[in-house]
């Protein structure tokens, strides 16, 4: 993870600082060990989706600044009670934060203003900024920052939205810089960074590089992957031509084969999309194909090729047989694989 953050960092101009996001228990690799390794190695400030996560964190001794990125108004006083920092989208949720404000003692309060340039999801629209102003003139609340997301940083080349997006962003940044110039900017995520570094503005937030993937073949070989998912096998079958195997009988045997069992499942983050024949692990060096349906709790591969025996190590993805290749052979990407690796799989951290 140093070595990732590092390769990011050296893609930054000096003055601009990272939030590193951990989000979703930092993509599945674990919030608190990881907000812990980040908070030591000197990162700007974390970043969470929900103000429950952020108390997760503060209750675990984390005392980096957080930003929530997803805040409902459901955890305005959270946010107040654990010190978290706010990322403010719509009206409604900026005054409720006003209202909670009122009732207690405090005299400056920070928060983050998120912006929708044409992602269309969370944010302000530019026209409310008149509103803003006035809403925010006389009261305790500080914007630290100003931020929209891009709908396809993943593009090497900037598309027309992308365009408008930068625009849009930019006329924000500019009515915001005369009233207040300590306000600081960020635009871009990890694909961002790598395909257009000029747009780093003051913060980049990164949450998939930290943790070795980029969503591109060219930067990925920069990168590690930071976790290895590995099992046993449990339990192997000797077929017979015309077995089958898993629910529904989705996989019949063309001739005699052996199958192992492995013990995780679609309840481990294993989707169904990975079944019948689409992904396959390693055992000894060796692919073995996913056969059948997946389980809730297990998996069966086949494994007639390969000299193996029960208890012997299996491979779902590690450095060089990355998460991100793994989803690639069910149709999905590594932040869906990684951000859904169950809470029963055992996390050791080296
Ligand atoms: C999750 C998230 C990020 C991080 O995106 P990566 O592609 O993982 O770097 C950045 N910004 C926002 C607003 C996010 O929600």
């Amino acid at each position: 993870m140093l070595h990732n953050l590092n390769f990011l960092k050296s893609k930054l101009s000096s003055k601009t600082k990272i939030i590193a996001v951990v989000k979703a228990d930092a993509y599945g690799h674990g919030a608190i060990e990881i907000s812990k390794f980040l908070e030591q190695n000197g990162v700007a400030l974390i970043a969470v989706a929900s103000g429950n996560e952020g108390k997760i964190l503060r209750e675990n001794g984390i005392k980096s600044n957080i930003i929530v990125f997803y805040p409902n108004i459901t955890e305005v006083s959270v946010m107040l009670k654990y010190s978290l920092e706010p990322a403010i989208y719509s009206k409604k949720i900026l005054l409720c934060l006003l209202d909670e404000l009122k009732k207690s003692s405090l005299t400056s309060f920070p928060l983050h203003l998120k912006f929708n340039t044409g992602l269309n999801r969370l944010g302000f629209s530019y026209n409310e900024i008149g509103w803003i102003n006035k809403t925010l003139d006389k009261t305790c609340l500080k914007i630290k920052s100003i931020y929209s997301h891009l709908s396809s940083s993943e593009e090497k080349k900037i598309s027309s939205l992308t365009n408008t997006q930068i625009k849009v962003f930019n006329k924000i940044k500019d009515r915001f810089k005369n009233i207040n110039p300590k306000i600081k900017y960020h635009l871009l995520n990890s694909s961002g960074v790598f395909n257009y570094p000029h747009l780093q503005y003051d913060f980049i937030r990164t949450g998939i590089s930290l943790y070795g993937y980029s969503n591109n073949k060219d930067w990925d070989k920069y990168l590690l992957p930071i976790a290895d998912l590995t099992s046993k096998i449990i339990q192997i079958h000797n077929l017979k031509k015309g077995d089958s195997v898993g629910y529904n009988s989705t996989w019949i045997a063309k001739k005699k084969s052996r199958i192992a069992i492995i013990p995780l499942g679609h309840a481990d983050g294993i989707g169904r999309n990975f079944g019948n024949s689409k992904a396959c692990v390693w055992i000894k060096n060796k692919k073995a194909k996913i056969v059948g349906n997946i389980c809730m709790d297990m998996f069966m591969v086949d494994i007639s090729n390969i000299n193996c025996q029960e208890g012997d190590s299996v491979i779902v993805f590690d450095t060089k047989n990355s998460a991100s290749k793994f989803s690639e052979s069910a149709g999905t990407i590594s932040y869906e694989l990684l951000s859904s690796i169950g809470k029963r799989v055992n996390r050791k951290y080296l």
